[in-house]
């Protein structure tokens, strides 16, 4: 049985008050690796113990037996509790008894048909609705589902009180994010993703572990089956020993290879799948992401997979395909909100507003940048590392700043030459201060404004 931490009670705590003051659906955001099972978990004792049935609705099946473990170590009047599948309870509505609460896991996929038909049979049920993300890409609000929106506490906070691991974020890019195409779902097709990624990816993902990772304990994940098996393969021809695990490995098989994780003998399991059926592999320190994804949701799924704390411990994130361009830093501060908006607003939201995130060229660290220098490697950064999503016009300013950098790089010039390293103050004639404004990528009235003051210009 798990004590719950403080910030667990206190959210417990909040939603007891807010029940009290007549909400009855309550979307709970907790990031992912806060043990929102557990508190799910503590509630459900407590309504159970009192003779209150509860029902809680999990989207996968992997999840139904973890998730009635942990309500049994957790104290819950099994009895009383109902545990399943969404697609499951949907189909068997009519036959269920009428519970107090309804707890919702990942509770994102809330709007579908199959979970509104369980939730609007219920009328009288209180409705908790948990997730790490209230947010879609659709750009719906979560009105229709729930009155309160409860958010918890943020991962940087979490982090700052020891319940999560620090971070460092590397990003050696292996992949060309122009090439990738959507679904009809909004995730990338598997056969744009194989465009986009370079050839060489396995060999440069095993080149970048033993740089950054060497003999940490980490977890990769792919886009498809076959792609882990190749990088397990590769892997283990440099000498790192790495298992492929897929849905599909037999169950004995995939316990040894979980046993030699947990011993040390193997250093890397590569998936494709985030939810294979009882992986948890305890004491991941390295998330090594090779799968492309537009969902918020699996990116923070899959870059904290790494962060359960350890005295000591720096979780390490190496994303060779771009994640974090869409998504920000998994620690960025994001606004969450119960009501729909436009889809700009969305992707702003999913980019935690984003800032634009600066890659180091020198040691592929990923920051929001605050000054002129890596502070990971102290190497200089210049204008084009960085990383800008959705800003157009910023796009556009780097674009410039690049040919301008180009410029001063060939010199072919004599003017410019003469200019590159002086002072306005000291440009002598219009000439040179048409070529200043050049290279600092001034507007053209800047030269005329200036020649003027200067009395240069007649
Ligand atoms: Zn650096």
């Amino acid at each position: 049985m798990k004590i719950l931490h403080d910030y667990q009670l206190e959210t417990i705590q909040k939603i007891t008050e807010s029940i009290h003051n007549g909400h009855h659906s309550i979307i709970v955001q907790q990031p992912p690796r806060t043990g929102k099972t557990v508190i799910m978990a503590e509630i459900a004792r407590r309504a159970t113990a009192k003779g209150n049935r509860i029902l809680f609705i999990v989207h996968r099946k992997e999840l139904v037996d973890q998730a009635r473990e942990t309500f049994i170590d957790q104290g819950v009047n099994i009895n009383l509790a109902q545990i399943g599948m969404v697609q499951t309870i949907t189909r068997h509505v009519a036959d269920l008894k009428q519970p107090s609460i309804i707890f919702i896991d990942e509770a994102h996929h809330s709007l579908a048909k199959s979970y509104q038909r369980i939730l609007t049979a219920f009328p009288k049920a209180i409705k908790l609705l948990f997730t790490a993300t209230p947010w879609r890409m659709s750009g719906e609000g979560f009105e229709t589902v729930a009155d309160k929106l409860m958010v918890g506490k943020s991962i940087d906070w979490l982090i700052k009180q020891g319940y999560l691991a620090p971070i460092d974020y590397y990003a050696p890019k292996q992949i060309d994010t122009s090439k990738l195409k959507l679904k009809s779902t909004g995730e990338f097709t598997d056969k744009s993703i194989e465009q986009a990624i370079k050839p060489k990816i396995y060999g440069n993902a095993v080149k970048t572990y033993l740089k950054l990772a060497k003999c940490k304990q980490a977890i990769a994940y792919t886009y498809n089956v076959e792609s882990a098996k190749k990088l397990a393969k590769a892997f283990c021809e440099a000498g790192v020993k790495a298992k492929a695990v897929s849905g599909k490995t037999p169950k004995n098989k995939r316990d040894q290879i979980i046993k030699a994780y947990r011993n040390g003998e193997i250093d890397i399991v590569t998936n494709a799948e985030l939810f294979t059926e009882g992986l948890d592999l305890p004491n991941v320190d390295c998330v090594i992401m090779l799968r492309p994804t537009k969902s918020l949701s699996l990116f923070l799924q899959f870059s904290m997979r790494a962060m359960n704390p350890r005295k000591g411990k720096t979780a390490i994130i190496i994303d060779h395909v771009g994640n974090v361009e869409r998504f920000g830093l998994p620690t960025a501060e994001r606004q969450w909100s119960l009501t729909g908006s436009d889809k700009k607003t969305r992707q702003k939201q999913a980019g935690a507003m984003i800032k634009g995130v600066t890659v180091c060229e020198n040691c592929f660290a990923t920051f929001y940048r605050t000054g002129d220098t890596c502070p990971f490697c102290g190497a200089s950064l210049t204008e084009e590392m960085q990383l800008d999503v959705d800003e157009k016009a910023e796009l556009v300013k780097i674009a410039a700043k690049h040919r301008v950098e180009l410029a001063k790089r060939i010199m072919s010039d004599v003017v410019t030459q003469n200019v590159a390293g002086k002072a306005p103050a000291e440009l002598k004639s219009m000439k040179e201060i048409i070529a200043y404004g050049k290279i600092h990528d001034y507007k053209p009235g800047w030269a005329f404004f200036y020649g003027k003051k200067r009395g240069l210009l007649k």
